[in-house]
């Protein structure tokens, strides 16, 4: 099968489609769960799939530090090493080397870093990363790109974007076609409209299999986010995949949606849960509360996970109480199958012409019933 991606219905600017793979097809819009080090943390492979999830994320800068990507390849590839058949989004390292690497080095040809593990120094390229992600059997490879920091001026972003856009020629010269298998571009310019058109301007000549907007949900804020994704999406090629990276929240998903994103990916359902926040269809819980100690009902009447069909909000707020680790499991359980019927339900909504009125209903419900202290949403800034 051939990589690629067809528009089943469209409503407003949201669409709904199916991507095609070497490893299987996947419905969109889709939401991604991390598998940073080759795990979906706290959950077996098995109960990622039981979420209804098809497409997991993986990450270059982990796995080439460890346990390393000739490792990976000998043993099978990391869709056998972690036990995941189906398709795996790998990113570039870019991001985690600003966020995570110690002492770092940028030049124009790549970046040189250290380990945050051990502070052995390594180096990353467009077209070792590239390589990196052919040794992990990535069926989505990512363009290697620098993370923009934020804040930063308008000359600043300029400049970084225009490396990007050098990196991204790179990366597709690097790229190693096989069939079914694809390699997205980045778009890059912060929230600057002109700088986000030059971007994918660059973009559009190196034939991309998809394409992702990179660098936001990195402080900017909602309105910001939303504003550049209205400018930026209707420029795409509207019959490929776009991939919103490091997003984000439930709200942030059904926005986005809206504003015609096909794929996301973020640590917010995985993290939360570890941590004892529960997205629900009545808003975000904080299961540590005393106030679910004595309260037999299950945490969200109708999802289909073991923690809400066999278990109390009483049982995981005990559970987090006692330190016990079957609570992040149960959680992140729970989290990750609110992202997939969240995302299921809106792709139904686009195939009915009725994304608004749905996306309205998801809304309301959570201000409807969102407890005083626990509608805190996780900053928006939280990724890999
Ligand atoms: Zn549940």
């Amino acid at each position: 099968m051939s990589f690629g991606w067809t528009r089943h219905a469209a409503d407003g600017a949201a669409r709904a489609g199916t991507l095609h793979t070497a490893h299987g097809d996947i419905a969109t819009p889709v939401f991604m769960p991390v598998g940073t080090a080759g795990t979906v943390k706290a959950m077996t492979a098995d109960a990622v799939r039981s979420t209804g999830a098809g497409l997991v994320l993986g990450n270059t800068y982990h796995l080439m530090l460890r346990p390393g990507a000739d490792r990976v390849a000998a043993l099978g590839g990391l869709h056998r090493f972690m036990d995941w058949p189906g398709p795996i989004l790998t990113d570039s390292g870019g991001f985690q080397v600003m966020s995570l690497a110690g002492l770092r080095k940028m030049d124009e040809d790549g970046v040189t870093f250290r380990s945050h593990l051990d502070g052995t120094s390594h180096r990353l390229t467009p077209e070792i990363s590239t390589a990196i992600q052919d040794q992990l059997d990535a069926t989505i490879t990512m363009a290697f790109d620098e993370c923009t920091p934020f804040p930063a001026t308008e000359p600043e972003v300029r400049k970084s974007m225009e490396l990007s856009m050098r990196w991204a020629a790179r990366s597709r010269a690097a790229f190693r076609p096989r069939t079914g298998y694809g390699q997205f571009g980045i778009v890059q310019g912060g929230v600057h409209p002109e700088l986000r058109a030059r971007s994918v301007d660059a973009l559009k000549p190196l034939g991309f299999e998809g394409y992702a907007i990179g660098g936001l949900a990195v402080g900017e804020g909602q309105a910001a986010m939303f504003a550049t994704l209205g400018s930026t999406v209707p420029l795409l090629p509207p019959g490929q995949p776009r991939y919103l990276m490091g997003v984000g929240t439930p709200d942030d998903l059904v926005g986005s949606v809206l504003r015609g994103v096909d794929m996301f990916d973020c640590v917010m359902p995985t993290r939360a849960g570890r941590t004892a926040r529960a997205y629900t269809s009545g808003g975000v819980l904080n299961m540590r509360n005393a106030r679910h100690s004595d309260d037999g009902a299950p945490l969200d009447p109708g999802c289909p996970c073991p923690g809400c069909t066999r278990h109390s909000r009483a049982y995981l707020h005990h559970l987090f109480r006692a330190g016990e680790i079957l609570g992040p499991m149960l959680l992140t359980w729970h989290n990750l199958t609110y992202y997939q019927s969240l995302m299921r339900g809106m792709r139904a909504a686009i195939l009915d012409g009725g994304l608004a009125e749905h996306a309205a209903s998801i809304r309301a419900a959570w201000r409807a019933s969102a407890g005083p202290v626990e509608d805190v949403l996780l900053p928006d800034q939280e990724r890999a």
